[in-house]
């Protein structure tokens, strides 16, 4: 007998560089500040927040960049992200690498920046600002057996062919290892899922129709076309193919 009131949706997957195979997308953690913004800034004491995105935010990063109702300030996150391949909590910072990371891929943590700050105004959730719909668009990933575990690598993002957002995964306040090991103590980790890393100082609003190019180097690379706004919500009815390619 079938045990499922409604049918269960399909697992969120992620396409994986040179293979058929996909990687199932489990929970998606995306880590605050983590770049310098000035010269020389040392870390602070503290691991940097973090919030969360649904699996389902996670598309290929090709195409239409869906440019998503309620914000006039749509803004742009490049990020290298890190997938999980095996579990734990209380993970040790020398072994994440090694025994926990599966593959790395480029992604936009896309956000709804004056949604962002409205929250931070009154003390209001993050999630109208980060976890909205298609909102975590990632290149495929890279296995680590393939790629290493970059220790270097520019992570950069311009719009119509000008830099916006330019820095080096050295840069990284808390490198992929300790960070991964610090979330591993506040929650426990599982194949599946994604943390993306923080974005570097740069970030800004797009419009429509704009370019989108961005990447890590040696991890992946991405090119999307920035979607027109959106008409109100209650004059529309999505068809099926615009639930696809828009
Ligand atoms: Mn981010």
């Amino acid at each position: 007998m079938n045990r499922f009131v409604i049918p269960p949706a399909a697992p969120a997957t992620l396409a994986v560089t040179g293979s058929d195979q996909v990687f199932p997308v489990g929970r998606v953690y995306c880590i605050g500040r983590n770049y310098p913004w000035t010269a020389g800034e040392a870390r602070p004491a503290d691991m940097p927040g973090w919030f969360m995105k649904p699996a389902d935010a996670v598309v290929p990063a090709q195409g239409v960049l869906a440019y998503p109702p309620e914000t006039t300030e749509f803004c742009h996150e490049i990020e290298l992200v890190v997938a999980i391949g095996r579990g734990g909590h209380d993970l040790d910072p020398a072994r994440v690498e090694a025994d926990h990371v599966w593959g790395y891929a480029a992604g936009l943590d896309l956000t709804r920046r004056d949604l962002q700050q409205h929250a931070k105004r009154v003390g209001g959730s993050w999630e109208p600002a980060k976890a909205f719909d298609r909102s975590a668009p990632c290149t495929p990933l890279v296995p680590a057996s393939v790629c290493g575990h970059p220790r270097r690598g520019a992570v950069w993002l311009a719009v119509d062919g000008q830099d916006r957002q330019r820095a080096d995964i050295a840069d990284l306040l808390w490198p992929v290892g300790e960070l991964v090991a610090m979330l591993s103590r506040s929650v426990t980790l599982m194949p599946g899922d994604l943390v993306f890393t923080g974005t570097p100082v740069g970030v800004s609003a797009l419009q429509p129709g704009q370019v989108v190019t961005a990447g890590v180097a040696g991890i992946g690379e991405l090119s999307m076309t920035v979607g027109a706004r959106p008409a109100r919500a209650a004059d529309r009815t999505p068809t099926p193919s615009e639930e696809i390619h828009s």
